[in-house]
């Protein structure tokens, strides 16, 4: 080790200290410092002309070898540097992409290839294909990524020391790496003959999250390698089908560039899977979106294309999914944009720029505050305070919401906690949670532990759950709902009557309420027809022995309507907006001085 550590110049968390002058006695650092004596391991594995950079992401510094700093024409030395200053070299328009790609790498999906542009030190831009893998310790807990790179289009170690990715193991099909190395052949193919001869479909199931919530992940997985099965027998048994990543197919097509073939392998999908999937003795509806992207002479590896069929493929998940999208250029901004989002997103959960506002809930007869209802705000740095609207899809769909949505339960008691200690509000927190979160493995035990840690009792907090598809039909989220009614904490219905649920489904539900969603009080006090569905949810929720609050109040009139008809509990600008928790503290304040 001793030797090894003269030759590390650390710039930790420093912003812009990524320096290539020669090394001085102030800047070199000993392992110690950087990694607790461990040792950057990977540095020693300058295999085959790939420069190796490890990720230690418990410290959040990099550590690039001497070949690594070599292929940018940089000095032959190993460096550790933080993240930001490596961020800096990639080129903008790569940044997003490379670094969504790396932190989205899971457990489940560890590997990764693609290619980027980074800065040399002549100030050009150099297009490196990367392999990356994730290592996650005994616990499943991400530790470091590695990651080899050269500036050759295929990578030169053998893949075949990966043999376990090239056939996916639940399914006869291709795995990720056989279509990779397909996919590369084709490419250079492609550059060498300067015609397009091959199309990529790339194949996304959609609402698989929601599936997997519903029916558990073994049970979506059966579902996944029988979705495959239908794929196969669409295609010529030349054409390669893989299992690309962990819930995505892709099909490789030989398609001269004037023949439509692609359109109609594509509607040939469509209509192998219109028929039901049996899954648990249900019948599962099963759609995908699909997005196709030609294999170009400008293409430089298999990544350039997958960016591509992916970014085709986004198009058609934004668009309502079930449909086929051509891959244009256009729709790499949209991607981009995309990526920027999660990887900002990623930042701002690590740097605690979320917050909770808090909206009150009071008693339509007393006015008393009863509640109190927690809603995520973003403090962006340079954008200010963003609404849910603006970033809780992203947040969801990288699975970044089970971690938040964790922080949130946290911080919601701990300011319940501070408030109750002052004597200022004896009301509890309503938390929105979503079906997805609830029926997360260990959510609800970590629930448990919260309160237990922050000294918070289960009637402090109740969980507000929007009705979902999926949701009350299937056994696990039965189960989740059975058992936070066992631990004691109460469970509301979301947005009711904007969803699927009825009121006999109600019945079946162990709930203590509903909320009846805002769009029901617009235009509330002219609207006969309103007010009587209004008050006849309130009614048949009364008999079913569910509480009810109204959402959205935002004059005196429907205030006065809802009192009429009976409702619980109501909530909405008319009250109050959701306000930061000091903001909460003065309305409590102005109250108490008012009454
Ligand atoms: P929601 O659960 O239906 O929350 C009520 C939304 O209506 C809030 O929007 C609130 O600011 C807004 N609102 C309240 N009173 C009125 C009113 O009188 N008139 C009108 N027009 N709007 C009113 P917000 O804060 O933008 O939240 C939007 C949605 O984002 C929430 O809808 C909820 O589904 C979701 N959300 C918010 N925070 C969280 C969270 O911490 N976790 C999860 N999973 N979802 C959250
Ligand atoms: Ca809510
Ligand atoms: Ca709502």
């Amino acid at each position: 080790m001793g030797k090894q550590e003269t030759k590390y110049w650390i710039a930790r968390r420093r912003p812009g200290t990524l320096r290539f002058e020669p090394p001085s006695e102030r800047m070199i650092a000993s392992n110690d410092d950087v990694d607790g004596g461990n040792g950057y391991f990977s540095l020693a594995l300058d295999v085959a002309g790939d420069g190796v950079v490890e990720w230690d992401l418990t410290q959040q510094v990099v550590a690039f070898s001497a070949r690594w700093c070599e292929l940018m024409g940089l000095p032959a030395v190993s460096m550790v540097a933080t993240v930001e200053a490596w961020e800096r070299l990639v080129h903008q328009d790569d940044a997003a992409m490379l670094f969504a790609t790396l932190n989205g790498l899971t457990a489940a999906c560890p590997r990764t290839e693609l290619s980027y542009r980074v800065r040399c030190a002549d100030a050009s831009y150099k297009r490196m294909t990367l392999r990356a893998t994730l290592v996650c310790d005994a616990n499943g807990v991400r530790t470091r990524i590695l990651a080899w790179q050269n500036d050759r289009p295929t990578p030169s170690t053998s893949r075949a020391s990966l043999g376990e990715l090239r056939d996916d193991a639940a399914s006869p099909l291709a795995g990720q790496l056989l279509m990779t190395e397909r996919l590369d052949a084709v490419v250079a193919q492609t550059r060498r003959e300067g015609r397009s001869n091959f199309v990529m479909l790339a194949i996304d199931v959609d609402g698989f999250t929601a599936i997997s919530a519903s029916y558990g992940k073994e049970a979506a997985n059966r579902l996944l390698a029988a979705v495959g099965e239908r794929l196969r027998s669409c295609v010529h048994p030349l054409d390669t089908v893989a299992r690309y990543g962990c819930d995505e197919f892709c099909v490789l097509l030989r398609c001269s560039s004037d023949s439509p073939l692609a359109t109609t392998v594509s509607e040939q999908i469509q209509r192998a899977l219109a028929d039901p999937f049996m899954l648990e003795g249900r019948a599962v509806a099963v759609s995908v979106s699909v997005g196709i992207a030609r294999v170009l002479p400008t293409h430089y590896c298999a990544a350039d294309v997958s960016r591509d069929a992916y970014a085709a493929v986004h198009h058609a998940k934004m668009s309502g999914g079930n449909q086929c999208a051509l891959f244009d250029d256009g729709m790499h901004e949209t991607t981009k944009a995309r990526l920027q989002l999660e990887a900002e997103l990623r930042h701002a959960f690590e740097r605690g720029q979320f917050r909770l506002h808090y909206q009150p809930i009071v008693s339509c007869v007393t006015g008393a505050l009863v509640s109190l209802e927690a809603l995520i705000r973003w403090e962006h740095p340079t954008r200010g305070c963003l609404p849910p609207s603006a970033f809780l899809d992203v947040l969801a769909s990288t699975g970044l919401l089970n971690d938040v949505g964790r922080w949130i339960v946290g911080e919601a008691c701990r300011q319940l906690a501070t408030w109750r200690k002052a004597g200022a509000c004896d009301a509890y927190i309503s938390i929105n949670v979503s079906p997805m979160q609830l029926v997360e493995q260990g959510f609800i035990e970590d629930v448990v532990a919260i309160l237990a840690e922050t000294g918070a009792s289960p009637g402090w907090i109740a969980f507000e759950i929007t009705e979902d598809l999926a949701l009350g039909d299937t056994e696990i989220a039965m189960r989740a709902l059975i058992k936070l009614r066992e631990h004691g904490i109460r469970v509301r219905i979301d947005d009711f009557g904007t969803g699927y649920s009825s009121l006999s489904y109600l019945q079946r539900l162990p709930v203590g309420g509903l909320k009846i969603d805002r769009t029901f009080l617009e235009q509330f006090e002219s609207d006969a027809h309103r007010r009587a569905i209004v008050g006849a949810i309130i009614q048949l929720a009364h008999v079913l022995g569910v509480d009810v609050v109204a959402e959205g109040v935002e004059r005196r009139e429907q205030l006065e309507e809802l009192r009429v008809l009976n409702c619980d509990l109501v909530q909405g600008y008319f009250l109050s907006p959701p306000l930061s928790s000091d903001g909460i503290r003065q309305w409590i304040e102005r109250r108490t001085l008012s009454s």
